[in-house]
């Protein structure tokens, strides 16, 4: 099946206000563009300077997630461009964003990545370390970054009741965040491959999807 029939596939699975994030990773620009030409114009990357040579290779009217985990000391490669930062998941590292955002003289949309997968190997903040942080009021000093809402990864298992917890509990989180925002804070990203049409029954308004876009990715080939 070809990267446009695999697309156009997903896109008719999706309910009307979800948005798909076809996640490039590890894939070449060409593949990048063959989803480009059937349509999708919004893509995610999880290493940042993989991110930035394709911003630089691609159409500039790309919109371009970050959603893999993010070092602080990588913020500078993409804070020109990223449309948004689904894996921010610490105050240090929502501060690098502001540094760079202020350098760069834009405003950068973030989702906060909560932690809900049995898995420990699974970044994100734990949720009551979260809620004490924002109860602080830091985004007070963070000027530049534009909470949108929260992002997460459920388990990785076949147990479908296992997931469905997860995903409700990442719905949870949001509605009880969504007061300390502005109308802004609209995201609910979660659901991938292989179980997001369930993230999309439990609320998902965004979902992330490769390998049934692009097929398996072999990180074997990648450069980084
Ligand atoms: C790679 C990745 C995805 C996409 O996974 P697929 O199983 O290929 O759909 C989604 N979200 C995150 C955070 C990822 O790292």
């Amino acid at each position: 099946m070809s990267i446009e029939s695999q697309l156009s596939a997903v896109r008719r699975s999706l309910p009307e206000g979800v948005t798909l994030v076809a996640v490039s990773k590890t894939h070449p620009a060409e593949a990048i563009r063959e989803a480009y030409d059937a349509g999708q114009r919004i893509f995610g990357e999880s290493r940042p300077q993989e991110l930035r040579e394709k911003y630089e290779a691609l159409p500039r009217d790309i919109e371009w997630h970050m959603i893999g985990h993010l070092q602080t000391n990588k913020v500078k490669y993409i804070a020109p461009f990223v449309a948004l930062i689904h894996s921010v998941d610490s105050a240090r590292l929502a501060e690098a964003i502001q540094k760079e955002a202020a350098k760069c003289g834009r405003v950068i949309d973030i989702l906060l990545e909560i932690h809900v997968a049995r898995e420990e190997t699974k970044s994100g903040w734990a949720f009551d370390e979260l809620e004490a942080w924002i109860a602080t009021s830091p985004f007070a000093a963070l000027p530049d970054v534009r909470v949108r809402g929260v992002m997460g990864i459920a388990t990785n298992t076949d147990d479908e009741a296992v997931v469905r917890r997860d995903f409700e509990e990442l719905r949870r989180c949001f509605e009880r965040l969504k007061p300390h925002f502005g109308p802004a804070f609209d995201t609910l990203s979660m659901g991938m491959s292989h179980d997001y049409p369930l993230a999309v029954a439990c609320g998902a308004t965004m979902v992330r999807v490769g390998t049934l876009i692009f097929g398996e990715r072999d990180y074997s080939a990648a450069q980084h």
